[in-house]
């Protein structure tokens, strides 16, 4: 059986900024990852670019070049890539981490593959796996997407893209402009806040000038095979013929799994998971949670950026131990 100081769950940035750091104090360490590295980014729309800038997405201090002031998706893939390759990184892919049992010495972490023991286990499994579903009859029809990759698809199609956040807002542009007919259905009564303050007026005067139709203040109430049902907030009902729906109306993380392992959860609504700020460690002593999982349902809140500094505090705060 496989013994280990650090147990990190999930390949993404923040799970190999983890392991570099383990390196770096001497700890042994395994990540597991369930998919392909970088699994979520791999997922990513062919064409994105990151909001960030490529320095702002660098983890153990190694510099990521890129040609564009805002990294493609491409780019970045090939960056964490080769961190992984160059460092040697121990990563086992196709690999999900099943349970997390707490014993009298150490953990024992159990994945589709084999059982592990730990004596520390950290999660970084993000928040990518799951969508929020809008929770309408018809959502499980094929045409209804809740992860877009390529405009090509769509050309020639009536799409409706469900939401106003950043994802919805590119792929309705990117599809308007490889010649789909797109409908936009907005919960709120304008285009997200929080949307990349250069991609907001181009959304905002494709609406304005007719070209991507918006219903604002509307709700999607039924879809099926040719059309979709829409709900305004007067209560009036209106049928679009549609071919496709992209409902991305946001992730949220694996609650489920911390519940299990015993990480206690806000009941505030907003779920966001206990630990300490300084070591990243939980209320279950030896698990530590790393990136993006850390925000609960506000999963705008963080980020590579802001969030690749877990890795330097949990692995501080273990090689302390
Ligand atoms: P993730 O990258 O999501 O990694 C989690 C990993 O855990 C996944 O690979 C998953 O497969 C794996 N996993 C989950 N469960 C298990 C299990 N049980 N067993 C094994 N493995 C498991 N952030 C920025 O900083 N800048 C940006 O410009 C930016 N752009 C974004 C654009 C989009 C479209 C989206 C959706 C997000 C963007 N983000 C951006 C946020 C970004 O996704 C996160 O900051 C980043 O991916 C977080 O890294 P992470 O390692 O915490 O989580």
């Amino acid at each position: 059986k496989t013994e280990v100081d650090v147990l990190i769950i999930g390949g993404g940035p923040i799970g190999i900024a983890s392991a570099l750091q383990a390196k770096a104090k001497n700890l042994s360490y395994v990540v597991i990852e369930k998919g392909p590295l970088v699994n979520s980014l791999y997922h990513y729309p062919t064409n994105m670019t990151f909001f960030s800038t490529s320095d702002k997405l660098e983890i153990g201090g190694i510099p990521f070049i890129s040609n564009n002031p805002k990294p493609t998706k491409s780019e970045a893939l090939e960056y964490y890539r080769r961190i992984a390759t160059s460092n040697n990184l121990k990563i086992n892919l196709f690999e999900k981490v099943e349970k997390v049992e707490k014993t009298q010495n150490d953990f024992q972490v159990k994945s589709s593959k084999q059982t592990y023991s730990a004596k520390n286990v950290v999660v970084a499994t993000g928040f990518y796996d799951i969508p929020n579903y809008m929770n309408v009859p018809g959502e499980d029809l094929p045409k209804v997407y809740h992860y877009y990759n390529d405009p090509h698809y769509f050309a020639c199609q009536n799409v409706v893209v469900v939401g106003a956040s950043n994802s919805s807002v590119d792929a309705a542009l990117e599809i308007y402009r490889k010649g789909g007919n797109v409908t936009m259905i907005v919960r709120g009564k304008t285009i997200g806040e929080r949307v990349k303050y250069w991609v907001k007026p181009d959304i905002e005067n494709r609406i304005a000038e007719g070209n991507i139709q918006a219903f604002f203040n509307t709700k999607i109430t039924k879809i099926t095979e040719n059309e979709v049902e829409i709900i305004d907030e007067n209560g009036n009902k209106s049928i679009l013929q549609n071919d496709f729906v992209l409902a991305l109306t946001g992730y949220r993380p694996n609650f489920e799994f911390l519940e299990k392992m015993g990480v206690q959860l806000s009941s505030d609504g907003r779920k966001i998971p206990q630990y300490n700020d300084e070591t990243m460690e939980t209320n279950i002593e030896g698990i530590y949670l790393a990136g993006v999982i850390c925000g609960g349902t506000e999963t705008h809140k963080w980020f590579i950026e802001n969030s690749r500094i877990h890795a330097h505090l949990i692995m501080d705060a273990i090689s302390k131990k």
